[in-house]
């Protein structure tokens, strides 16, 4: 079955921290999913999916089961017309390299989602999102294997209850759903503006008027590099807590405190707060803790990088003094976007 034993999970997550898997081992097909996943089942040992791991942190104690890595590759065109054309991916393929694909195709749709790390298998479970844009907006279907019903699925938009930054993966159905193939729909036509503030500003300085996929592509990059560290050079997982959404009534009380809290409209009248600029008002923009080992990037207070941790329960430590101070200045419990893991 080529199953690997007591394999260190530092190499399966960007944060390089973590214990050890007990078995682990590479899925290139849907075959060798359900393999797996019965050779799992007679031996009554849990089984969890990942991609290139850039939003886990493995807990110190490790995974006392069977992680699979997807590795099942392929980009299919399923349909074409006049307007649209819709693929799909395989699970395994790295997700930028289908934006890269599509831009190139001068196709709209996932630019806005260019150079967000990881695998197309994992890109549904959290919605990965950026600049405005997430995957919901142009995922038609997905398939999977269902642990439960064990056997394989195919599951609409609509049955994948997504919301910001999330979906029935990463809720209700956590783990029960292996992703092997993601079909998205992208538009034969331009991406329009106006677009997300601080692109649109980019776009609006370098003089960039001609906006096709291509370069919003290119300025979305210039714009993560500042922002956000390369996981292969600084060990991180990109944006470490979510924008917290709060009511009106609280956001009014905030803003009298802090005139320049950065805010945004949201669903049901809610507003969306900017996480990192709490944290950089807590103090720790640009931060090196050297009790634990680790800090925050100079260009975003929202990532927390691993410089010198030798433990999870080290991030964890640091985490808190991060949630605690923020707390304490805005009455505000930040939740932690990467997952935990087991
Ligand atoms: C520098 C950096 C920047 C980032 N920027 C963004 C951003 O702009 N927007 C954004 O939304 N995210 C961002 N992220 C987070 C991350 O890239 C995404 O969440 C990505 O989709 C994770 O993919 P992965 O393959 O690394 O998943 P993993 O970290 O391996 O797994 C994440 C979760 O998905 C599950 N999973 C993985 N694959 C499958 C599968 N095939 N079937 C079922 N479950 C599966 C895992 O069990 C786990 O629960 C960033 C991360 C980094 C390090």
């Amino acid at each position: 079955m080529n199953i690997q034993e007591n394999v260190d999970l530092k190499a399966h997550s960007t944060m390089r921290l973590g214990g050890k898997a007990h078995y682990l081992a590479e899925a290139d097909s849907e075959t060798r999913v359900k393999n797996l996943v019965n050779w799992a089942n007679t031996r009554n040992l849990p089984v969890i999916m990942i991609g290139e791991g850039s939003n886990i942190i493995w807990q110190d104690e490790g995974y006392q089961g069977l992680v699979i890595v997807n590795k099942i590759p392929g980009i299919k065109i399923a349909a074409e017309d006049d307007k649209n054309l819709t693929i799909k991916a395989g699970g395994g393929e790295m997700w930028d390299k289908i934006v890269e694909w599509s831009t190139n195709k001068n196709l709209t749709g996932i630019e806005f989602l260019s150079r967000i790390p990881g695998y197309v298998g994992a890109a549904p479970v959290q919605n990965i999102g950026a600049y405005g844009a997430e995957l919901s907006d142009v995922l038609v279907e997905l398939e999977a294997y269902d642990t439960n019903l064990r056997k394989f699925v195919t599951l609409a938009n609509k049955d994948c209850a997504f919301a910001y930054r999330t979906s029935r993966f990463k809720t209700v159905d956590k783990g029960r759903f292996l992703i092997t193939s993601v079909t998205i729909k992208l538009a034969k036509s331009s991406p329009k503006p106006p677009f997300y503030e601080s692109l649109q500003n980019y776009l609006d300085e370098h003089k960039i008027r001609d906006y096709s996929p291509r370069t919003i592509r290119q300025a979305v990059t210039e714009i993560r590099k500042i922002k956000l560290p390369d996981p292969s050079v600084v060990a991180n997982n990109g944006s470490f807590f979510t924008n917290p959404i709060i009511n009106k009534l609280k956001y009014q009380k905030l803003k009298a405190d802090f005139p320049e809290i950065k805010g945004w409209g949201h669903s049901d009248g809610q507003i969306k707060i900017a996480a990192g600029w709490m944290v950089e008002k807590a103090g720790f923009k640009d931060f090196h803790d050297k009790k634990t080992g680790m800090g925050t990037w100079w260009g975003s207070a929202l990532v927390m990088i691993n410089e010198e941790a030798r433990t999870t329960a080290d991030l964890l430590a640091f985490k808190q003094k991060i949630v605690s101070k923020v707390y304490e200045m805005f009455g505000i419990i930040l939740e932690q976007e990467p997952e935990l893991l087991p």
